[in-house]
C-alpha cells in the first residue's frame, strides 16, 4: 500500500482553487505499480463473483478493463451523457454545481447480472452512486465496489455501504 501510495501525486488548486487532486497518471505509467495495483483490485474482486465489470469514465476504464480480463469477464463502459451511438438508458445525478449524466446502452445488461463497479476514485459517492442505481435499474445486482483510492472524510463509501455495495480500496 505504501508503494502504491508512493506512485500517487497530489495536485494542490486542480480543477478549481482549495482542492487537492491525487492524480493517478503517476501510477498508471509505472509498469509494476499499475500491475501491483490492478492485481490488488483482482483478489479483491474475485469473492464477488461477478458477470461483468462496470468501468466510470474515464480514468476508470484503465483499470476496468485490465480487471475484466483477469477476471474473464466483459466491461462495460458507462460513458458521460452523449458519447454512446445506439440507443442508451441513463442518470442524471447531483454535482456541486448542477447536473451531469451517466449512460449505458439499452441492453448492456442482462438480467442475473453481477457488476463490480470499478472507478479510481471515490469522493462524495455521487457518481458511484448514480451508477449503482443506472445498473439495478437495468437489472443488474450490483454487489460490489472498488476503487483505486478512497477519500473517507467524503463519506462516499459509507453512503454507497447503506445501499447495500461491498466497497474495497486499495489506498485511503
Ligand atoms: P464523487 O462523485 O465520489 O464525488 O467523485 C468521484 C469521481 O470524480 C470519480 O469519477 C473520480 O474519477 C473523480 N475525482 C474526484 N476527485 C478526484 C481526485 O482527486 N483524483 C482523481 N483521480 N479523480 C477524482
Amino acid at each position: 500500500r505504501a508503494e502504491l501510495q508512493a506512485l500517487v501525486r497530489t495536485i494542490p488548486d486542480f480543477p478549481k482553487p482549495g482542492i487537492l487532486f491525487r492524480d493517478i497518471t503517476t501510477l498508471l505509467i509505472d509498469g509494476r505499480g499499475f500491475a501491483a495495483a490492478v492485481d490488488a483490485l483482482v483478489m479483491r474482486a474475485r469473492p464477488h463473483e461477478v458477470t461483468l465489470v462496470a468501468a466510470i469514465e474515464a480514468r476508470g476504464f484503465l483499470f476496468g478493463a485490465a480487471v475484466a480480463r483477469a477476471l474473464g469477464v466483459g466491461v462495460l463502459p458507462v460513458r458521460k451523457a452523449g458519447k454512446l451511438p445506439g440507443p442508451r438508458v441513463g442518470i442524471d445525478y447531483a454535482l456541486e454545481y448542477g447536473t451531469d449524466r451517466l449512460e449505458i446502452h439499452e441492453g448492456a445488461v442482462r438480467p442475473g447480472d453481477r457488476a463490480l463497479l470499478l472507478d479510481d476514485l471515490i469522493a462524495t459517492g455521487g457518481t458511484a452512486l448514480a451508477t449503482t442505481r443506472l445498473l439495478r435499474e437495468a437489472g443488474a445486482e450490483v454487489p460490489a465496489a472498488l476503487f483505486a483510492i478512497d477519500l473517507p472524510d467524503l463519506g462516499g463509501a459509507d453512503l454507497l455501504r447503506a445501499e447495500g455495495v461491498a466497497v474495497d480500496s486499495l489506498m485511503v
